[in-house]
């Protein structure tokens, strides 16, 4: 069984990784009952994704333990991290294999079987074309595709470029093929991910994002193309023209801010003005003013002032962003920001992180109630629950992160339906097929 932590791209990881093993002859089970071998894949960006990726390999151990299984193997990013220091203070783990090569896990998974000691392996050597074969997908209606992995960005706050190394943009030809392949099979949204998902192609000094949707738009079928990970230094006239004119990309983007304030994001060291920020989002919004947008902000950074704080709030108050992540500043060691001085206090952190998160909460309220009277396009994800209501998705919302649609009304999984919305709640958005 693998059981996935962390991101999407994680989530990538893990259905690479299965279809590894199958090739390998292993049987890959959902259910701990079932399985024997526990992959524990695990996310190390931040504090708090550390002590979650801790704490899940420390209920397995208790598995084995109990009997009811016999192998931990720890995977992912805390394992590339930390690979040799969890090994050693970890001798209950029977293995701590790093993720750069994911095709050599599944022989040195049996490698660390064989030692009956906690193994430690970490392939250096990337591998930039995981799509040179199919994988499954996680979900029956929707599916994520890693166009790259890496970043040449180096914000100062950020671990990933040391764990996942530098951008790789995988062949368009192979992720074509990994697409028309989960089209084939159901999937009727692609997602689209990487750490900087405009950088698509920069590693061979070329711009191939445009080209790259275009080419995924051409595929035949009634699908959409959901784009997340933008960064806001890359939201060229050229990126922007795509984003809006390719046929199948939905009015969605996720663009990570992280900041508005010109200080903080040149102590980030994002490679953007909060003027370029502000003109690229209002271009998008003009040219598409049904557009939803998410971002995600980080607060407490070395160095943010109130000034700093309340330029941000009031740029997210006003209203651009309909969805939004809120994180607490993580020292992160091996980072460049982690020797920065002017520290904010821990509780100056936490009420910043709470006043953003209301401001949030509050867009998305409005705008479910505006949704109201509307006719949506949702895509269903769910048959129907014990009140034989559906579970979908609209346009304007990404998987696992966003609002849902319950709705009443015949259809499958799958299908994307009109749906007429009856009421905007908090959370959710309640309606009838039409
Ligand atoms: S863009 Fe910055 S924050 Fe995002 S993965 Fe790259 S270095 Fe990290």
């Amino acid at each position: 069984m693998i059981f996935t932590l962390g991101c999407p791209k994680n989530d990538v990881d893990s259905e690479i990784l299965a279809r590894n093993l199958l090739e390998s002859g292993w049987t890959v089970v959902d259910s701990l009952e079932d399985a024997n071998v526990v992959i524990v894949n695990t996310c190390a960006f931040i504090d708090h994704a550390r002590a979650e990726s801790m704490e899940s390999i420390w209920d397995f151990i208790g598995e084995r333990e109990k009997g009811n299984i016999d192998a931990v193997i720890a995977t992912g990013c805390l394992a590339e991290r930390y690979g040799a220091s969890l090994a050693s203070d970890m001798p209950e783990l029977d293995g701590v294999i790093g993720n750069r090569d994911i095709d050599k896990i599944p022989d040195l998974i049996e490698a660390a079987l064989q030692t009956g000691r906690t193994y430690h392996a970490s392939p250096q050597d990337f591998s930039e074309n995981w799509y040179n074969r199919p994988t499954g997908h996680t979900h029956p209606a929707w599916a994520y595709l890693k166009i790259s992995e890496g970043c040449d960005n180096r914000c100062s706050y950020c671990a990933i470029p040391g764990i996942r190394g530098g951008l790789r943009s995988v062949p368009l030809e192979s992720l074509i093929k990994q697409a028309r392949h989960v089209i084939e099979r159901g999937a009727r949204e692609l997602v689209i991910i990487g750490q900087d998902t405009t950088a698509y192609g920069h590693d061979s000094g070329q711009n191939l994002f445009p080209e790259m949707l275009r080419k995924i738009s051409e595929i035949d079928g009634d699908f959409w193309i959901r784009v997340l990970y933008v960064h806001p230094r890359n939201l060229t006239d050229e990126n922007i023209g795509a984003l809006v004119e390719t046929p199948k990309v939905v009015p969605y983007i996720e663009i990570p801010i992280q900041h508005i304030s010109d200080p903080i994001l040149e102590r980030m060291d994002r490679k953007v003005t909060s003027t370029e920020i502000r003109d690229r989002i209002a271009k998008l919004k003009e040219i598409r003013p049904e557009m939803a947008l998410r971002t995600s902000v980080i607060v407490g950074f070395p160095g943010e002032t109130d000034a700093d704080f309340d330029e941000l709030a009031s740029y997210l108050e006003s209203g651009h962003f309909l969805h939004g992540g809120v994180f607490s500043y993580s020292k992160e060691d091996g980072t460049q920001a982690a020797r920065f001085d002017r520290e904010v206090p821990a509780r100056v952190t936490e009420t910043r992180q709470q006043l953003l998160e209301i401001i949030f909460d509050n867009l998305r309220i409005e705008n479910n109630k505006n949704m109201e009277n509307k006719k949506l396009r949702v895509l269903v994800e769910s048959g129907t629950d014990r009140h034989d209501l559906h579970w979908g998705r609209t346009e304007f919302d990404a998987p696992h992160i966003d609002r849902k649609v319950r709705f009443r009304g015949d259809a499958e999984v799958g299908d994307i339906v009109d749906v007429r919305i009856i009421r905007g709640t908090e959370m959710h958005l309640l309606g009838v097929k039409e």
